[in-house]
């Protein structure tokens, strides 16, 4: 099957409306105002019922991965590396580095972030109420569990089991890893990583409206539940302060160490049961817990056959092949191609849609591949098509974006910036 792109080029349609609520938008997204949407009523649950998050615990699920395709356990490092990255370059948060673009992207995602924000402020909301409760000092029974991290941590993860999370990972705190702004405001040496599914059927559905919004709820309910594990942490008598979703440390790290998942060459963390179709957000505590391992789920090798999302990019983000960045092997993307895309195209997330794990999970995967040798649906319409700016493409064809699509009018984007911007603020915080 030809994978050449098709002949139709794509400038940027024009919204009338969304001229027309340029203004309202300036307005509402202003830091003080749009911080003040958590007074706005959540739509109906009929209406939400499209985008609803899954509630489905991971740990049930069950691997055996073949020996031909184990690599590494977590991702290949070279600490040597890590240590010097992290003191020439210390982590920025991006969308401080480029507040222009985050700017363009709200802009053009007013239907996704209208919607979504009243309840990710609200979460948020509690979130900063938990974090300036810290309990002043354990009490005795916090001080006899402390004696066994190993049950403190089995008691956590099945607290975050009933409240319908999707997993929990324990990690020691690596100030590597950690925004600079951040550095020395940790709160305890541990971090515990907390993943939620987003909806299947909505993410599938991507790029699209739809799968955004999946993707926004499942932030809130992420923090929602989350908040709910701090609360638990801090009834214990430890100290637990929950990160909003644009973070303090770099998640994706605290995923791989934890065992979560491992990097897929689309540039996220793939867990073995929903790909990258989840949220990922983290807590910071002295509660002192058993730390978990990486694990090798066999996920680099299924990517080196597998690729799919190299070639069904529709902007060609995404680099074929693995390179040492910072200290660890990994796809670097082009978020000079990427982000005119995600602005443009309701988020896009056509690598997260087309990869065979999201949309059938590891087992499967590995099934069909111990079986045929192939990467289940590679090459089908069903795993490899989508739909964008309102045409079909099937697993043969793709968008071919003109010059205009990746370089539209008021879209800054420097990709040799590594500092924040003056001015630049949190949009959820
Ligand atoms: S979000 Fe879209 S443009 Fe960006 S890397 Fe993924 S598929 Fe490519
Ligand atoms: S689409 Fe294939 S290559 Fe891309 S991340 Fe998923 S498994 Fe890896």
């Amino acid at each position: 099957m030809s994978d050449a792109p098709s002949a139709l080029h794509y400038p940027r349609p024009t919204s009338l409306v969304e001229r027309a609520l340029t203004p309202l938008l300036r307005f509402l997204y202003l830091p003080g105002v749009f911080q003040r949407l958590y007074l706005v009523p959540s739509l109906p649950a009929v209406v939400r019922k499209p985008y609803a998050t899954e509630k489905r615990w991971w740990g049930d699920d069950r691997f055996t991965v073949p020996e031909e395709l184990r690599d590494v356990a977590g991702i290949r490092r070279d600490p040597a590396a890590e240590d010097e990255a992290a003191r020439t370059a210390p982590l920025q948060d991006w969308l401080t580095i480029h507040p222009e673009a985050v700017r363009y992207i709200f802009k053009h995602g007013w239907r996704t972030f209208l919607t979504t924000a009243p309840r990710v402020q609200r979460a948020n909301r509690r979130l900063k109420v938990l974090a300036a409760a810290q309990p002043a000092a354990a009490p005795a029974a916090a001080t006899a569990r402390a004696a066994d991290p190993a049950a403190l941590s089995r008691a956590l993860k099945e607290r975050g089991r009933e409240l319908g999370l999707s997993a929990v990972g324990i990690a020691e705190h690596d100030p590597r890893y950690t925004l600079a702004p951040y550095r020395d405001a940790q709160l305890g040496d541990r971090v515990v990583v907390l993943a939620l599914d987003q909806s299947w059927e909505a993410t599938n559905t991507a790029p699209s409206v739809r799968s955004e919004k999946a993707a926004f709820v499942a932030y809130a309910d992420l923090t929602d539940r989350g908040n709910a594990l701090t609360e638990w942490l801090q009834a214990q008598g430890y100290r637990a302060r929950l990160h909003d979703f644009q973070g303090e440390n770099v998640i994706l790290h605290y995923a791989v160490v934890t065992g979560l998942g491992q990097m897929g060459i689309n540039g996220q963390v793939l867990t073995p049961s929903a790909g990258s179709r989840c949220r990922v957000t983290s807590i910071t505590t002295d509660a002192p817990l058993a730390i978990d391992e990486p694990v090798d789920y066999g996920i680099h090798k299924i990517c080196d056959e597998c690729k799919i999302c190299v070639r069904r990019c529709p902007s060609g983000a995404i680099p074929a092949r693995r390179t040492m960045y910072r200290g660890v092997e990994k796809a670097k993307l082009n978020m000079v191609r990427c982000a005119p895309v995600v602005a443009q195209a309701h988020g896009c997330a056509v690598c997260m849609k087309v990869c065979p794990i999201q949309r059938y999970g590891l087992g499967p995967v590995l099934d069909e591949y111990n079986a045929t040798g192939r990467i289940l649906g590679k090459d089908t319409d069903e795993l490899e098509g989508y739909t964008f700016h309102g045409q079909w493409y099937g697993a043969g064809e793709r968008p071919r974006l003109a010059e205009e699509f990746l370089t539209p009018p008021g879209l800054v984007f420097d990709a040799t910036r590594t500092a924040p911007q003056p001015g630049a603020h949190r949009q959820f915080r």
